[in-house]
């Protein structure tokens, strides 16, 4: 089987260039319309994005990365792999939608990221009485409809492999991988039938394989591939790579029968690794040269050397994305605010299909033939070496000049907080947000139309923030907040104050299902144009006599939620936010503030997936934490918030983020972080969550009361605050009161 191809994607973008399937999707869960007209939507957002592919010269074409709220979820459809409490309902798309949000009676699947993406995919339950069976509509009938349009179709599959690594066992502690056998077949049936269909090649995507793997699971993963490749009718067999290299995996993998293998080639040595794979040179290499997660503009010089390079180890040589391009927004078209040079250093999803096309081109014809692309790329990079923005001198001599990043001694900053502080034992406060009203949606966008002017926006906000303060007073929280009401999301907030990061108008990418993001770009050293907070955070205390946490998010989370420079490390990037936030916890200090939070939900996320790069990035993550916070006086009190994960893999990390006071989302397990934080030897302050913020319910004075005396089986009373688990902007304003009043009631019991 030799089926030529020499220009792809591994995958495409769904949510529509205008958020269509977002919109759609949530207007069929509003009932607002039918199962066909949201059919109808999906099926031209496949035609037009088929459409665009051909256009731009690809001549070989994924289809089948569709999706209506999640990939692995289809995934777990096509083996008849939903759990048990779904299967009665009896409509389809219901199903789906069950499983993927749940209803009135069932709970959703868990969600959790897409490896290190910001990407969040529903994870399969696997019990033992999951009896998988093969449901491939949606695969044939996306096949179908793609070659109805002369489309020279490959459709895509999750692996056999990662889709069990990626999935939960349930009422069983045996590897899913013992269940391999039980889905191989199905994906050879499928094989062939993807073949009757008329697929040339089929693409099965096994990122699970670029993370940490032990022997066994290799070598499952090798028995695999070759029991697919044996098949006597199938579809030539690209396994994807994606997200890193494939390491120890790769000469098992090259030793199969497949005929092609995608390398991600923006991971550090895979050029060397596919060279030492002498198997390798039988395969069709499918070459992700062009950076399918960030938005940089390819530097295609160097692209060119690096394809060139392969071509004496690969049988064949295709042009990729190093991943599927769901994870950058769609164009750069219509992105009117960001202008030349910043623009000309970009590239977004189509632009990075037409950089694959100019490489193929390239490879096939000369270099003559894409000359004028080749310039323009050239001269776009040149512009950004030198452009002043991204070397700020002020900047760099400060952080080399050495800034500390350690505080006095814990015990220092404690006695210097309590005499400041004068807080009750158990002392109760909330993690930042409150309720996002109608008020607040409806400012904002009267805002952004200009219908309304800066100063009355400030003013409806200072409304709000009064409405909070007084809240919280009459509740009888100790450490009071403003609430975040000018806030549209923690990080774009900070990103649209500070110099080096651009923002979007349309640059959405899927978070999950229907939620969208728009990261901001990071393009070059950041610094403040002046304080960023401190007028809100001084209103708020200017209300109270309680002490206002100031808010910040810190510099991890900043970059976890951004797209970032790739033209120095992150460690780098990350000291320069850090220098920004410190200088607004300063900013705070010298205003009256007393107590300063500086949030880093994302500190799990950006965790490497291979161990032997764990450990530096804790340190630069831990440092830029600390580079953000050590700039007050001992007396002023350092809270952070974590949450959205198990923190087991960055507990010691906790513990040196040196944080005075610690919450942490654990209403559901708090005595195991707390635990875990024990073990470790954390003695700071620490308030684990509560309650669960993510539901609507309000818990009972027992409830927490109970929460609190096993909490207090593990910390001390004289380090344990009582707060929620996470911020309240997704709740209502009614629940919010009863479940505080609640909270504080059984502060008062405990204590
Ligand atoms: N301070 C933020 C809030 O309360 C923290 C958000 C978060 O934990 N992700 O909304
Ligand atoms: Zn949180």
């Amino acid at each position: 089987m030799t089926f030529e191809f020499t220009a792809t994607i591994l995958g495409t973008p769904r949510i529509g260039p205008k958020r269509e399937l977002k919109k759609s999707v949530e207007s069929y869960w509003a009932g607002k319309i039918d199962a066909a007209t949201l059919e109808s939507v999906a099926k031209d957002l496949r035609k037009d994005s088929l459409k665009a592919l051909v256009d731009a010269g690809l001549d070989s074409i994924p289809v089948g990365t569709f999706s209506y709220y999640d990939h692995v979820l289809d995934t777990a459809v096509l083996l008849g792999a939903l759990p048990e409490r779904v299967q009665g309902i009896e409509n389809d798309l219901d199903r789906y939608f069950a499983a993927a949000r749940g209803n009135d009676t069932v709970a959703p699947l868990e969600m959790t990221k897409w490896f290190d993406t910001n990407y969040h995919y529903l994870v399969p339950e696997i019990s033992p009485t999951t009896s998988f069976s093969l449901h491939p509509e949606k695969v044939l009938a996306e096949l179908e409809e793609a070659r109805a349009l002369d489309v020279p179709a490959r459709p895509v599959l999750i692996g056999p492999v990662t889709f069990l690594l990626v999935s939960k066992a349930v009422g069983s502690d045996a590897p899913l991988l013992d269940r391999l056998d039980e889905i191989l077949p199905l994906y050879a049936d499928l094989l062939t039938q993807l073949a009757d269909a008329g697929a040339e090649w089929v693409q099965l995507d096994e990122p699970a394989l670029v993370a940490d793997r032990t022997h066994p699971e290799i070598a499952s993963a090798q028995k695999a591939y070759d029991y697919l490749s044996a098949l006597e009718t199938r579809p030539a067999i690209l396994l994807a790579s994606y997200f890193g290299d494939l390491g120890a995996a790769l000469p098992s993998l090259a030793s199969t029968g497949i005929e092609g293998l995608s390398i991600d080639l923006t991971a550090p040595g895979t050029v060397e690794q596919v060279a030492a794979v002498p198997a390798l040179a039988n395969k069709r290499i499918v070459a992700g040269i062009v950076d399918g997660r960030n938005i940089w503009r390819t530097d295609l010089d160097k692209a060119l050397a690096t394809l060139a390079s392969l071509l004496g180890s690969a049988g064949a040589l295709a042009v990729s994305t190093s991943c599927s391009l769901l994870h950058v927004p769609y164009t750069l078209d219509g992105e009117t605010d960001i202008v030349d040079p910043l623009r000309s250093w970009l590239a977004f999803g189509s632009e990075k299909v037409t950089e694959v096309t100019v490489l193929a081109t390239a490879l096939q014809d000369g270099t003559e033939s894409v000359s004028e692309e080749l310039s323009t790329a050239r001269a776009a990079l040149g512009t950004r070496r030198t452009d002043s923005r991204l070397h700020d001198a002020a900047i760099r001599t400060r952080l080399e000049s050495g800034v500390t990043v350690d505080r006095s001694p814990a015990e220092d900053r404690r006695q210097a907080q309590a005499a400041r502080l004068d807080l009750p034992a158990l002392p109760t406060t909330t993690i930042g947000s409150y309720p996002q009203t109608t008020q607040i949606r409806l400012a904002r966008a009267a805002l952004r139309r200009g219908e309304i002017d800066d100063a009355d926006y400030v003013r409806r906000m200072r409304s709000e923030i009064a409405d909070v303060v007084a809240l919280q007073e009459k509740i009888g929280l100790d450490v009071l907040v403003h609430g975040e009401p000018e806030r549209n999301d923690m990080v774009q907030y900070f990103a649209e104050q500070l110099n080096g990061f651009a923002a979007t108008a349309n640059g959405w990418v899927q978070s999950y299902g229907s939620r969208c993001v728009r990261p901001p770009i990071l393009f070059g050293d950041v610094s403040r144009h002046g304080a960023m907070t401190v007028d809100w955070i001084t209103y708020a205390q200017s209300l109270t006599d309680k002490p206002v946490k100031g808010m910040l998010t810190g510099p991890v989370t900043i970059l976890a939620w951004s797209f970032v420079r790739d033209d120095q490390p992150l460690a780098d990037s990350a000291d320069q936010v850090a220098l920004a936030i410190r200088d607004e916890t300063v900013d705070l200090q010298s205003a009256g503030i007393r107590i300063v939070q500086v949030d880093e939900p994302a500190l799990r996320e950006l965790l490497p997936l291979r161990a032997k790069d764990k450990e530096q990035y804790l340190t630069w993550a831990v440092r830029a934490f600390k580079l953000s916070t050590s700039g007050v006086s001992d007396s002023t009190q350092i809270h952070t918030h974590l949450c959205y994960s198990e923190f087991g893999e960055v507990i010691d990390a906790i513990v040196a983020l040196d944080a005075d006071v610690t919450s942490i989302e654990a209403a559901r397990s708090h005595m195991e972080v707390l635990g875990d934080l024990n073990a470790v030897g954390f003695d700071l302050g620490v308030g684990p969550g509560v309650y669960d913020i993510h539901s609507p319910r309000v818990p009972s004075v027992d409830e927490i009361t109970e929460s609190l005396r096993s909490a207090l089986k593990a910390v001390p009373a004289e380090r344990l605050w009582v707060n929620p688990d996470c911020g309240l902007k997704t709740r209502g304003t009614a629940e919010v009161e009863a479940s505080l009043r609640n909270l504080v009631e059984a502060a008062r019991a405990v204590r």
